[in-house]
């Protein structure tokens, strides 16, 4: 796993330590979150610190894979803070020592399940504002919504039920309204893929798979949010795999939710792929006009009936929120509370030209946009290697992806066009120009390519 480079390193005598470890974490959780930094980060170790790098250790394969992919980024520039020669972090996996784990043993069975228990029963809690009632039904969601509906009705009849749709549509939202609707007469378990893995790892760690298998496969109705986390997590399939086939096979309801539809889950064991789709397999799309003008009115009136005063919103400003922004309703929300929180602030009635500012804001300033975040998106989401993406190879596959990420560069960033061509592998600012044009042409007349850019802007500017 390790390179023997660093091996060569590890005597040099440009070895500095200087890093504060505690004090690392102690940024971390300052920067990623409570929840992030005890869920995650916290486990790392500092292994070794060279000048221009450092070793951190993990003890998984899947915390050093969904660690890299999630924070390796942003974990850089926090250690930059502290030490501004780091450029590069590598992971090493250092397995728990074997003291650990005996203790776990020593545990009673009852303790380890109430520990499952109570870790999850953390994160299964359902939102009770997200229910039936205020998921406003327009064109792109309503075979959505039927299905919803329709399984609560009828248990299993559709099994699994596969909801997908790109990010901020409504898909959670959902989930958790099947799971309010069903628990008053069901076990009802809900749970992000995300969160699924943390406690198989958890468990896996301590020594407590048998509990962790019949802990989740006690429940009648199982709703997993975001399935798409198990990609490339061949472990985390497998259990994922015999966790669905044992509610399956006792009739549990299953519900899934992706990003992607079940045949798009690329590094997804094919089995699974096809259990995925042999129920009802339903898509988000994005809302169109009357959808976001009906959620921003559903607002209003909640507003209303919340606060018992107006929101003092003028109808050509609601308007023009719901035309100008992104087809992105989580996004359509926060614009929606931005602009009503200014409003309140400046005590006045906002016209179109004060939401303009704020739009604005909200689509570039406050956003610190690199370009390489918006390489590591794009090819993700076309699940394409980065390197592959910045190669000199023309297939449409690649030259795609890479023509949409050069047009988000200049889009998303306040970087020339020679700056941005040097970030493409070295290419002519006249090459960056071309597909600026090329998507911004495709942008206007494929609906495909439209969505996309949306789904990978809103990818980009989400965290
Ligand atoms: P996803 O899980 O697809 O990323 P969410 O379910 O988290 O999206 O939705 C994002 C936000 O938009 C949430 O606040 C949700 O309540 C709201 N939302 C999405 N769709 C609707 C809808 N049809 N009606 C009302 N609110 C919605
Ligand atoms: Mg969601």
């Amino acid at each position: 796993m390790e390179k023997t480079s660093l091996k060569a390193n590890s005597t040099s005598i440009l070895e500095e330590k200087v890093l504060d470890w505690d004090s690392v974490q102690r940024s971390f959780s300052e920067s990623f979150g409570a929840e992030i930094h005890d869920s995650w980060l916290k486990h790392i170790s500092l292994v070794k610190e060279y000048n221009d790098h450092v070793v951190l250790g993990v003890k998984t394969r899947f915390f050093r894979d969904w660690i890299t992919s999630r924070y390796a980024d942003k974990i850089l520039s926090e250690l930059k803070k502290h030490k501004l020669s780091i450029n590069r972090i590598e992971f090493r996996i250092e397995p728990e020592n074997s003291n650990n784990s005996k203790v776990a043993f020593n545990n009673s069975a009852l303790n380890k399940i109430s520990d499952i228990k109570n870790s999850v029963l953390n994160y299964n809690r359902l939102n009770p504002n997200l229910n039936f009632d205020n998921f406003v039904v327009g064109k792109s969601n309503n075979l959505g919504f039927l299905s919803a509906k329709k399984i609560c009705s009828q248990l299993s009849r559709y099994n699994p039920l596969f909801i997908y749709g790109g990010v901020g549509l409504g898909k959670t939202h959902l989930l958790n309204s099947i799971g309010l609707e069903l628990s008053q007469k069901n076990k009802v378990m809900f749970i992000s893929a995300e969160r699924f893995m943390y406690q198989f790892i958890k468990s896996i760690k301590k020594n407590e798979m048998v509990n962790f298998k019949d802990f989740f496969r006690k429940a009648n109705v199982f709703i997993i949010d975001d399935i798409q986390f198990i990609r490339g997590k061949e472990g985390l399939q497998e259990e994922f795999f015999h966790t669905f086939n044992t509610l399956f096979d006792q009739s549990s309801q299953i519900v899934i939710s992706s990003d992607r539809a079940p045949n798009k889950l690329d590094r997804v064991q094919d089995r699974i792929k096809s259990r995925l789709s042999g129920g009802l397999v339903v898509d988000i799309g994005t809302p169109d006009y009357d959808l976001k003008l009906n959620i921003l009115k559903k607002r209003i009136s909640d507003y209303q009936s919340t606060f018992k005063e107006n929101p003092d919103l003028a109808e050509e400003v609601v308007d023009y929120i719901a035309k100008y922004s992104n087809f992105n309703i989580r996004e359509l929300i926060g614009i929606f509370n931005r602009v009503v929180a200014y409003g309140k602030m400046s005590k006045r009635s906002l016209n179109v030209s004060d939401c303009k500012i704020i739009l604005k804001d909200v689509y570039n300033t406050s956003k610190v946009v690199s370009i390489d975040k918006i390489q590591t998106v794009t090819s993700n989401f076309f699940s394409i290697s980065l390197a592959d993406m910045l190669s000199p190879r023309r297939s449409r596959p690649l030259a795609r992806p890479r023509q949409m990420a050069m047009y988000l560069a200049k889009k998303l960033t306040p970087r020339s066009l020679p700056e941005i061509g040097r970030k493409f592998a070295n290419r002519d600012h006249t090459t960056v120009i071309h597909a600026v044009k090329t998507i911004q042409k495709l942008i206007e007349n494929n609906d495909e390519m439209r969505k996309n850019v949306e789904e990978i802007k809103s990818l980009i500017l989400s965290d």
